[in-house]
């Protein structure tokens, strides 16, 4: 029989639930509009811990634009029984009001490593990012909490934003999920047309064509960075916004071969919908 899964809406009601939590606690939060993605971190958290709480939040404070947020999928009914099916103990779901009451005026902003790739383009992304994970491990309390390789940036800042605030979470990283032809899952893909949504795999080509020349040998940051792009501009519907190769873990640009993994990212319209995918070499 399958345990009832609570849903809380209030930090008050869950910091309830929270207190009565004994044994570890492993934390997925997410925007919601579940995929494969998410499930393989709820898994994770599910093999790690004794217990997992979810959450539910589109965080107005991490959109670059009120259309961005307000196109945003969500279904909130379906998030929910799949969190139930795979036995997830509680899920948050807080409102913005919940979460940034009238006389809100506190944020997190890790500096350095959100000045450039994600950060470069989208401004006061990462502060929304920070501020909102802060703030959802200070209600939540897990033992870990689970974020996806998808988002490479995001699990950087999110290491490093730990470390110098002395967080205690222990921070699991877990692979890109993707589907049958490559395409990394994104709750964004959705909104692609079924001729765009074939276009989009040509980001997860470029990567393989720069991973097939790694492992061939090719060290040579400025050829992998050309070979990406040549793979991209071959797509009519892929307009490029950036396409770059940095440190793993510091981000820094790495222009010079180099022994350290790469962190090979990028960013690509396809129309309207602007997707993001990155693959680590070592
Ligand atoms: P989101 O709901 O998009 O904010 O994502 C919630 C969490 O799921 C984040 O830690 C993402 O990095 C992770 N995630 C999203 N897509 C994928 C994917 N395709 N594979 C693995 N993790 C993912």
């Amino acid at each position: 029989m399958e345990r009832l899964m609570q849903v809380y809406r209030t930090v008050s009601e869950f910091r309830a639930f929270r207190s009565a939590v004994q044994g570890t606690l492993g934390f997925v939060p997410t925007m919601g509009y579940l995929h494969e993605g998410h499930l393989s971190l709820v898994k994770a958290a599910s093999l790690e811990n004794d217990l997992v709480v979810a959450s539910i939040f589109v965080n107005p404070m991490q959109f670059n634009s009120t259309a961005d947020l307000a196109a945003y999928p969500r279904d909130e009914k379906r998030d929910l029984s799949l969190f139930r099916e795979m036995g997830v103990a509680s899920v948050f779901v807080p409102s913005a009001e919940e979460m940034y009451p009238p006389r809100f005026q506190t944020y997190v902003q890790v500096e350095k490593m959100t000045q450039k790739l994600e950060g470069e383009y989208r401004p006061g992304h990462f502060r929304g990012v920070a501020t909102v994970v802060a703030k959802l491990l200070n209600i939540v309390q897990p033992t870990r909490a689970y974020f996806g390789q998808k988002d490479a940036q995001q699990v950087a800042v999110i290491k490093q934003m730990v470390q110098d605030l002395n967080l205690p979470v222990e921070i699991g990283v877990c692979p890109t999920v993707r589907e049958a032809d490559g395409l990394a899952m994104s709750s964004r893909n959705v909104r692609l047309s079924p001729e765009e949504r074939k276009a989009a795999v040509v980001l997860h080509k470029a990567l393989a064509a720069a991973k097939a020349a790694f492992h061939r040998g090719e060290r040579e940051p400025m050829r992998l960075h050309e070979m990406m792009l040549q793979v991209l501009h071959q797509e009519p519907l892929a307009r490029v916004e950036y396409v770059s190769i940095n440190d793993a873990v510091t981000l820094e640009p790495v222009i010079t071969p180099t022994a350290s993994p790469l962190l090979v990212s990028m960013a690509v319209f396809i129309g309207e919908i602007r997707l993001i995918d990155n693959m680590i070499l070592v």
